[in-house]
């Protein structure tokens, strides 16, 4: 038992010694990769409900290692953040984010609206709204066609200078989503205090829908109360027909999802607009 024990002990150190090196490899990586731009944005379609038209997307950002492959946001997103490399890295996604909007419009896509993910440290740097006004002058993106995803914890750290921040924003003309609804602890009712116009409800949510009668109740109640308030709600992590149906049902306005498509190259996104793009 003894030995066992021991091995089991051995076997967890080798799996931390991994993890720190992965860590640190990645880590000492990041900055050669921003300046190598070995990032990709990659583009997950948003599918208006019920006539299931493509009406935006995501953008979301792997990193094409030279040596590892693809790596998952998830895996590089905390260490920027530590580093505080995300400022850079986040100015890039907002860039290229805007210079693929006019690269489809110029390839004659009818226009959708695609949204980009921020993060906390991001959001508190002081320029923010400035360098996103910057960038969209300077690609020439109609701000009607662009979209900041933000997290409830991310407006709660300072609750007033983010209400500032996203009045700035609003002024841009741009519109501000809450990201992973219902994860957080704070009520709609509280949330509107925020200038916001779309919902994102948490994938977990959708993943019980018909499933479980209180998680159901849950999905119904957010997506009436946020009609009410109007406010846009979109559902994340749609994978099945069910849940289409329950979210048609409940009257939720967009889905997203591996049932219509996962998250595409700008090539591929273009090819799924040519089929599914339809007004
Ligand atoms: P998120 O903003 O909640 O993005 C949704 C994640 O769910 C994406 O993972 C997407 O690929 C995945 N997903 C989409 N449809 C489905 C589905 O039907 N089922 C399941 N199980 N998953 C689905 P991804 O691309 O790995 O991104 C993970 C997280 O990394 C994002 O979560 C976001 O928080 C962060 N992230 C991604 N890109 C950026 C970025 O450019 N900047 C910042 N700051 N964070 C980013
Ligand atoms: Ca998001
Ligand atoms: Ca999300
Ligand atoms: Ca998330």
């Amino acid at each position: 038992a003894k030995s066992t024990a021991h091995n089991m002990y051995f076997v967890y150190e080798n799996k931390m010694a991994d993890n720190i090196n992965a860590h640190l490899t990645l880590g000492g990586g990041l900055r050669k990769a921003i300046e190598e731009e070995q990032f990709v944005l990659h583009y997950q379609p948003k599918i208006r409900l019920p006539d299931e038209s493509v009406v935006g997307a995501e953008a979301l950002i792997r990193w094409s290692h030279p040596e590892l492959g693809m790596i998952s946001p998830d895996q590089f997103i905390p260490l920027a953040e530590e580093s505080g490399l995300i400022i850079p890295l986040g100015e890039w996604v907002i860039c290229r984010a805007c210079r693929q909007l006019q690269e489809w419009r110029e390839a004659g896509y009818r226009p959708i609206k695609l949204s980009v993910n921020l993060s906390s440290r991001q959001f508190m740097q002081a320029d923010l709204v400035d360098m996103v006004q910057r960038i969209l002058e300077e690609t020439g993106v109609d701000p009607k066609y662009f979209e900041l995803e933000l997290t409830e914890s991310m407006l709660m750290a300072d609750a007033q200078q983010s209400i500032e921040k996203l009045h700035g924003f609003r002024k841009l003309g741009l519109t501000l989503s809450i990201d992973d609804f219902g994860t957080g602890y704070s009520s709609l009712a509280y949330l509107k205090k925020f200038p916001i116009q779309t919902l994102k409800i948490d994938r977990s949510f959708i993943h019980d829908l018909g499933l479980d009668c209180d998680n159901d109740a849950i999905v119904k109640a957010t997506v009436a109360m946020a009609n009410s308030l109007n406010l846009k709600v979109i559902a994340e992590g749609v994978e099945n027909r069910t849940q289409v149906d329950i979210l048609n049902s409940y009257k939720c306005q967009e889905v997203q999802g591996y049932l219509f498509s996962k998250p595409l190259n700008s090539v591929d996104f273009a090819l799924y607009m040519d089929i599914h793009g339809f007004y």
